[in-house]
């Protein structure tokens, strides 16, 4: 049993069952136990990579869509770069490496990273050499500035709950135990507010999954791009308005048992874009876009042919497959879904559909 698991099963024995979100809070972020709080969990030696870690091309492509959208919006001075949950830091790191190229903005730039885990900040110091960064707990500390921001696979790591429709309004499903094991079981139903809409299209039986903390974040965000402009673009797993349990564990590469090692598996959830869009009131947003046809539009195919012409061999064997990876619709290209906020009435991103 892991240290984590011990102590959750204490907790629940003296004050009863614990919802997904307050397991998922735990698993991830406990001080002591919690998966990110502790570790760099990214890379291929890690437990699982993502498209920055990929190849350079994703932070290139990102870094440029977002260039366009500061010149699009004439240019401001003094902004706000800034990313959720930056891992290594690879992303923005490739980010200025690529608009070092844009007259202007590196100068405009202040760089600004959300990220809760001291191991991963340390990272990302490292990443972006020596460049000055503030780092914030959550994207209500960011200046209040034009924002300009890049979030890849940050909400999908942020704590969901799970309801069961019942005939009777809904069942929250809950963590307990069984002898020494976390099992999963369900709360007394009753009706909930927060699912009214959800009335419409579920039936008896049918588990719908919601994200709390995922509002306040969007609402920090789109009202910073309301007020001073700039863009948003949220990339993650997931589709408009969630249906199913979506919850998944994943280590060393292979999925496993949420329930099975608290603290040592990464624990996610597919991100509901349409309830990203309904907390974004006040700005714009795009229609939701595949990552495979963002990244196609914003030239991956000649970015990649570029990058090749210097390589050969292994090099060269692992630069296609990570083009691949990144679009290839049984790759990564489908199920990774692009969002974008920008100012009500200004030009949307590049890349995407308004
Ligand atoms: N964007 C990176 C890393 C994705 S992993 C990449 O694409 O490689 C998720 C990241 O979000 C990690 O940096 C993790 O520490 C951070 N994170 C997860 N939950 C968070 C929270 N509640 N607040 C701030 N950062 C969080």
């Amino acid at each position: 049993m892991t240290p984590l698991a011990q102590l959750l099963t204490r907790r629940i024995a003296a004050a009863g069952p614990i919802s997904i979100a307050e397991y998922m809070t735990d698993c991830l972020m406990h001080p002591q136990f919690g998966y990110y709080a502790t570790r760099d969990p990214l890379g291929i030696d890690g437990d699982f990579t993502t498209a920055p870690e990929i190849s350079q091309m994703f932070g290139e492509l990102i870094g440029l869509a977002l260039a366009q959208a500061w010149v699009d919006q004439g240019c401001p001075d003094r902004i706000t770069l800034a990313e959720l949950g930056p891992g290594r830091g690879t992303c923005m790191a490739d980010i200025l490496r690529t608009v070092r190229a844009v007259p202007g903005l590196l100068g405009a730039a202040e760089v600004h990273l959300v990220e809760a885990s001291p191991v991963l900040r340390a990272r990302q110091r490292d990443a972006l050499g020596g460049r000055p960064v503030t780092w914030h707990d959550g994207a209500d500390t960011l200046p209040d500035a034009p924002l300009f921001l890049i979030a890849n696979e940050f909400f999908d790591a942020l704590p969901i709950r799970q309801f069961i429709r019942h005939r009777d309004g809904w069942c929250e499903r809950l963590i307990g135990t069984d002898g020494d094991a976390l099992t999963f079981g369900l709360g007394t139903p009753a009706p909930l507010a927060l699912l009214d809409h959800r009335l419409g299209d579920t039936r008896p039986g049918d588990l719908v999954e919601t994200c709390a903390p995922a509002q306040p974040v969007i609402a920090e965000i789109s009202r910073r791009i309301a007020a001073h402009g700039g863009a948003a673009l949220v990339i993650d797993y997931g589709d408009w308005r969630s249906q199913g349990d979506t919850l998944q564990a994943v280590r060393a590469h292979a999925a496993t048992d949420p329930l099975a090692d608290p603290g040592e598996a990464d624990l996610t959830a597919h991100v509901d874009f349409e309830a990203l869009a309904l907390a974004a009131a006040g700005t714009g947003h795009s229609k939701l876009t595949t990552q495979g046809v963002f990244l196609e539009r914003l030239g991956i195919t000649q970015r990649a042919r570029a990058l090749s012409e210097q390589l050969g061999g292994i090099a060269l064997e692992s630069h296609i497959a990570a083009h691949r990876r990144l679009t290839h619709p049984a790759e990564m290209g489908s199920l990774f879904k692009v969002f974008g906020l920008t100012p009500v009435g200004s030009k949307p991103l590049a890349g995407l559909d308004p």
